[in-house]
């Protein structure tokens, strides 16, 4: 069993079917350099490395001996993996596929070496509920646009669900527990705090029934506050794959008896689930954007701006518009930031500054703790109106606008700019106001009416 971003024993398909198979012996590539290539962030590479230590106890447990192996590229996983076939004697490898053009190229690469050394290649789809690439329109097309696809995504599921799999039979005891991890445990400047984020997938297992008996029901109404909890926190888990979205949709359904039409909250949760797996159809069915291309190619020719100036100010937080700032902070401490904030931040990047949303794209996957390519790179292409499905050009989420109506008693900005702590509400709505300029904080970067129009030109001069 090659285990790559499905980090738990239970609903994994392929652990199952390998182990239902015979013996098993479970491997894992540590592929730094192209990690780093990938701009993964430093706490999702120290999250991966916790859940390696904790596979590795609960697959002890299960009688399989899990072996991490370091190299720096994908191009050394077939050189890599057959030594360990060959060591062990290996007959057949399973995996749940990932999706992204270079480990579809590097399973083309493996598939190839096993076929070639008569070893069977057993590929399962763990990470995701439906098969990429299997869902079509009425014209035999992949899906572009999202509601259409949600609408055949349950017309599917109804024929093809599976039930959530149970953590496999063990097949004995191992000598002792393997050390897993042959590398230290990496050194971030965000503390991973298990408060905040599951670490391993029995807290993320308990996360997901505390949310689903908690905080489910209320999910449409209290998701876009970022002051509140309302939120799972699960993404982390999910793209690491400490948790399946199966076992998150199972959740979801159970707790309205099977019907998601009467509890609206799992509903609209179960719609987010969705769009991950439309993001993951569209990097399957388009691999272009996974070589920086827009999905849109005539957005390709928008002037984007590349001000390294501005874009500091952005990342450090200091744009002068407190909602904004606050956001990036959030960010930068934590790993995580608010979805409404996502789309905030990232339109005020893209659209207001003007400057390239790829710029934006990679600072987010190289700190966020849940840096999932499909999600950020869909995120980004919707917020950029780039994408598939995306906003309107014209649609500019107005920081100010988003601040009053999603923060309006100023709570969450005050957690992440503490200097605002003694000013009102009031005053922190108001970027620019005196009281905020006299606290230090910095003046607005831009004028809001000034940078929409400018934005709007330069879209409209690519439209045609
Ligand atoms: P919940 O609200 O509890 O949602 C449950 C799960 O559904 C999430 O954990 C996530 O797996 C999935 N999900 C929710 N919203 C979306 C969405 N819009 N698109 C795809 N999947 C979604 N999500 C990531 O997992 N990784 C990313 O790198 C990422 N980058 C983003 C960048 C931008 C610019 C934007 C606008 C969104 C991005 N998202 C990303 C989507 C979303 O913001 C996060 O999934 C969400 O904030 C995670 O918090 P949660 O687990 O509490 O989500």
């Amino acid at each position: 069993m090659w285990f790559r971003h499905d980090l738990r024993v239970t609903d994994n398909p392929a652990l199952n079917a390998a182990m239902a198979k015979g013996h098993t012996r479970a491997v894992y590539f540590w592929c730094q350099k192209q990690w780093q290539d990938h701009n993964l962030s430093p706490a999702r590479l120290k999250l991966t490395q916790l859940a390696l230590i904790g596979l590795n106890e609960s697959l002890a447990k299960l009688g399989v001996e899990l072996e991490i192996v370091l190299i720096d590229s994908f191009l050394q996983v077939p050189g890599a993996l057959n030594d360990c076939l060959t060591r062990h004697r290996i007959a057949n490898v399973y995996v749940n596929a990932e999706y992204a053009l270079d480990e579809r190229r590097r399973d083309r690469e493996v598939k190839a070496l096993c076929r070639s050394i008569d070893v069977a290649w057993h590929p399962y789809h763990g990470s995701m509920m439906q098969m990429p690439g299997t869902l079509k329109t009425g014209e035999g097309n992949p899906y572009k646009v999202f509601t259409p696809f949600k609408r055949a995504w349950y017309r599917a599921w109804q024929d093809t669900s599976r039930q959530v799999l149970p953590v496999p039979k063990t097949q004995g005891e191992i000598a002792s527990l393997p050390v897993p991890l042959p590398l230290p445990l990496l050194e971030t400047e965000v503390p991973l705090d298990a408060a905040l984020f599951p670490l391993d997938e029995q807290s993320a297992l308990s996360r997901l029934s505390e949310f689903s008996n908690e905080k489910l029901h209320a999910y449409g109404d209290s998701r876009d506050y970022p002051a509140s909890a309302g939120t799972s926190r699960l993404s982390a888990a999910l793209t690491v794959g400490l948790i399946s979205p199966l076992q998150c949709f199972q959740a979801a359904v159970n707790l309205s008896d099977g019907d998601l039409s009467r509890n609206p909250g799992a509903e609209v949760w179960v719609s987010e689930l969705i769009w991950r797996e439309f993001y993951l159809n569209v990097i399957y069915c388009w691999p272009e954007v996974c070589k920086g291309q827009a999905f849109r190619k005539d957005m390709d020719k928008v002037a984007w701006r590349y001000n390294e100036e501005e874009f500091a100010s952005w990342c450090e937080g200091t744009t002068g518009f407190p909602i904004v700032d606050a956001a990036m902070r959030q960010l930068n401490e934590t790993g995580w930031m608010h979805n409404r904030l996502r789309m905030v931040t990232a339109m005020f990047l893209s659209k207001y500054l003007l400057i390239d949303w790829r710029w934006g794209e990679q600072y987010f996957m190289s700190h966020l703790i849940d840096g999932h390519f499909a999600a950020n790179n869909g995120g980004w292409q919707w917020s950029a109106s780039t994408g598939t499905d995306a906003a309107p050009y014209f649609r500019l989420l107005s920081p100010t606008r988003q601040a009053e109506r999603f923060d309006s008693d100023a709570v969450f900005m005050r957690r992440f700019l503490p200097e605002l702590e003694s000013l009102s509400a009031k005053q922190i709505l108001k970027p620019g106001s005196p009281e905020l300029l006299a606290s230090g904080y910095p003046a607005p970067m831009i004028d809001l009416k000034v940078a929409r129009e400018a934005c709007l030109s330069a879209f409209k001069a690519v439209r045609g």
